[in-house]
């Protein structure tokens, strides 16, 4: 998916999260509630359940690591949890509002309101720079001018990088565009950071430093964080790690 639409959020519903209640039967810290998810797909006259009756609640302030064999369902289940899709089947609660079944348009207000995301190919906007970058989700949800410059800033000195903000993506390393895209993910102040196999294109040395920064910020800052990984190493930086097998939950702990 593009960063385009990753951000292609309306202005319309902004502050719809802001008075979220807790859905009945829920835990109060519970930001995250999915109840017997489903996801099929139907390609020609083939049908495969990527995601079966899977379960699940994350509690605010939980730093959850998803693994599991490729294929086995986590980028579906990262994709439904981010709303850039919806599931099949079954609910699916995000601080106590049912967004199971909304539209496209109604997914994306959320998706800006509420959630950061980190992918494993950073995504940035090419030809634009580090300022842009990290600008562009601001825009889009209505942020005015000198708010949005203060918050660059802010984010750019947390992740450490701030001296590039003049530079293009393609002047940077893969480490640095990864710092700009954490930056990117946290100017709209999320409450949860959903990230795809981060460290997934990074050198070692490289992915401890931002593994250990996204632990810094889930324990300094109390952002959910759920990272899908292949990695073991990376996996350790969770305090829980789910492990997907064939559309379910194997493991939990
Ligand atoms: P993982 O991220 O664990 O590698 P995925 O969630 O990407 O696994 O995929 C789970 C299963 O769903 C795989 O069998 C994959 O081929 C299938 N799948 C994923 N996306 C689609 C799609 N858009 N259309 C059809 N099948 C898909
Ligand atoms: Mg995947």
């Amino acid at each position: 998916m593009s960063t385009q639409r990753e951000f292609s959020a309306t202005a319309s519903d902004l502050g719809a999260m802001a008075v979220a209640g807790v859905g009945p039967g829920q835990a109060p810290e519970s930001v995250i509630h999915l109840e017997k998810i489903w996801k099929i797909y139907q390609t020609g006259d083939v049908t495969l359940a990527a995601l079966r009756s899977v379960s699940l609640d994350i509690r605010s302030g939980e730093f959850v690591a998803i693994m599991g064999a490729s294929g086995s369902g986590k980028s579906t289940l990262l994709n439904i949890l981010g709303c850039l899709d919806r599931p099949t089947k079954g609910l699916y609660t995000l601080a106590g509002i049912d967004v199971s079944t909304y539209s496209a348009a109604e997914r994306a207000d959320v998706r800006n309101q509420q959630i950061g995301f980190i992918f494993q190919n950073f995504n940035l906007l090419p030809r634009t720079s580090v300022w842009e970058n990290v600008e562009a989700p601001m825009l889009y949800a209505g942020i005015r001018k000198a708010e949005r410059s203060k918050r660059i800033e802010d984010a750019l000195k947390t992740v450490g990088i701030f001296e590039k903000v003049a530079s293009l993506p393609n002047q940077l390393s893969g480490g640095q565009q990864q710092r700009v895209a954490i930056a990117r993910a946290l100017v709209n102040r999320p409450s949860i950071i959903l990230a795809d196999e981060p460290t997934g294109n990074l050198d070692s040395h490289t992915s401890e430093e931002i593994l250990a920064f996204l632990q810094e910020l889930n324990q300094s800052q109390g952002i959910t964080l759920v990272m899908v990984t292949h990695a073991i190493e990376a996996a350790e930086y969770a305090s829980r790690r789910i492990v997907m097998k064939d559309g379910e939950i194997e493991s939990d702990e």
